[in-house]
């Protein structure tokens, strides 16, 4: 008699009921599939173990003396790159589609998760497994809202493939290594990219309203490195709002509550990260974890443009300042914020400093909320080296 494995007695949750980690769910889609029978030791919300999970990705977790390994995670190398022919409509200049389609059309991998969005909503997330370099490219660019990239985990099992690369964000991943064992695979591929401030489809929706004079023609944005919002419409057109203007009030709950009280913006336990933060404007930012992260970079290097990392100015005032600044929901009128704007971004911080400042900004934000919101949670679920970073600064009550 053949022995079924355990996961497979289990029932992916109903589409739209609650989830085990209920309000704080990233809706990572693990509980749409049988492997939900994992989700109390899987589930990014329920169970943080990033230390455990890098040891058995990277062969070793964070190094808790060298503060770069705070902040970025365990790694072998950082650079900045972008693509000598970028890909029209990519988020950035296509890095990780272009990696995805060379794994592919090489057989290193028979099949890709990603992200397309459906065919009536540009922003609403479609996940698939992708078996095509056409599939592929048609997820470039962020669907910029909570994406159950897991529900299709169990396409993966029905369809015998051996080996995968997964394209995806910290809780996801989170997840996804935690289940790794259980997914019958001979060789798993990660390709993450970090992530910060996920919204809802609705929550999407206010905050373009709240933010855009054309919400209904913006195809793409980003937070960019020059301290401004980013976006592109459908005309080509750029509109640039200086972060300092956002309507902190009202945007105040714009955020996903999982995304409020993640403390895994880089992403630690993809093999390879390719991001923007930490690199000058108009390059991306790329963390090769360990030596699967070094093969699939190594696809795609005669195809980019490559430089060392750089770091200057000194984030830690500015990150101290806007403490108070969001915990009250100030919003400077549009002229200062434009003026900060400038100012900041001729002497703020550049390149790894930059993505400190973003990182402080977001962890000592997130460190508070999950204090006032979930007391109980707050030792287990905040991880050491995201202590370290928040102890470095001064926080209300
Ligand atoms: P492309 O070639 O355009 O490919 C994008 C890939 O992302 C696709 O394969 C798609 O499957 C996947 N994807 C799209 N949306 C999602 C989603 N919601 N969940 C999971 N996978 C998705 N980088 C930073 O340095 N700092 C940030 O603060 C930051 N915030 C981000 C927030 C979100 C929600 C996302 C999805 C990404 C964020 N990134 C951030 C990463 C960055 O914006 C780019 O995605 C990255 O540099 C890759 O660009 P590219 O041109 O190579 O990607
Ligand atoms: Fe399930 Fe993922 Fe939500 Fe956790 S975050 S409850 S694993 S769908």
């Amino acid at each position: 008699m053949t022995s079924v494995a355990p996961h497979k007695k289990a029932k992916a949750i109903k589409p739209g009921s609650r989830r085990p980690a209920k309000e704080l769910c990233s809706e990572c889609g693990l509980c749409d599939t049988y492997y939900i029978h994992y989700v109390k030791e899987a589930c990014a919300f329920l169970n943080q173990q990033v230390a455990e999970l890098e040891a058995q990705a990277h062969g070793r977790s964070r190094n808790l003396d060298r503060q770069d390994d705070w902040y970025f995670g365990v790694h072998q190398e950082m650079m900045a790159a972008k693509k000598k022919q970028p890909i029209e409509g990519a988020q950035w200049t296509g890095i990780v589609s272009t990696i995805a389609c060379e794994m592919l059309t090489r057989g290193l991998v028979e099949g890709v998760v990603c992200v397309q969005n459906t065919p009536e909503d540009r922003f609403q997330p479609m996940p698939i497994l992708a078996t095509t370099p056409e599939e592929i490219l048609a997820a470039k660019v962020n669907k910029p809202t909570l994406s159950p990239n897991l529900s299709v985990l169990e396409q993966i099992e029905q369809s015998g493939m051996k080996r995968l690369l997964v394209i995806g964000v910290g809780c996801q991943i989170q997840a996804l290594r935690a289940v790794e064992k259980e997914l019958g695979l001979e060789k798993l591929y990660v390709l993450g990219t970090p992530c910060v401030d996920n919204v809802t489809r609705d929550g999407l929706q206010k905050f373009l309203e709240t933010t855009s004079k054309s919400p209904d023609t913006i195809v793409h944005y980003e937070f960019m490195q020059d301290f401004r919002v980013h976006f592109k419409h459908e005309d080509g057109s750029i509109e640039t709002v200086p972060f300092f203007g956002l309507k902190t009030n009202q945007l105040k709950d714009v955020f996903a509550p999982s995304c409020m009280s993640c403390f895994d913006y880089v992403n630690s336990l993809a093999d390879l990260v390719v991001g923007y933060m930490g690199a000058p404007f108009g390059w991306q930012w790329l963390v090769v974890r360990n030596d699967t992260g070094r093969e699939m970079l190594d696809l795609v290097r005669d195809q980019i443009e490559t430089q060392g990392v750089m770091s200057s100015g000194d984030r830690r005032q500015a990150v101290q300042q806007s403490i108070p600044a969001y915990d009250k929901g100030v919003t400077l009128p549009m002229w200062a914020a434009k003026l900060m704007g400038v100012v900041i971004e001729r002497i703020g911080p550049k390149g790894l400093e930059y993505a400190r400042f973003s990182i402080d900004s977001h962890y000592t934000r997130n460190y508070l909320y999950v204090k006032r919101n979930y007391p109980e949670k707050l030792e287990a679920h905040v991880p050491e080296y995201a202590k370290r970073i928040v102890g470095q600064y001064k926080l209300p009550d």
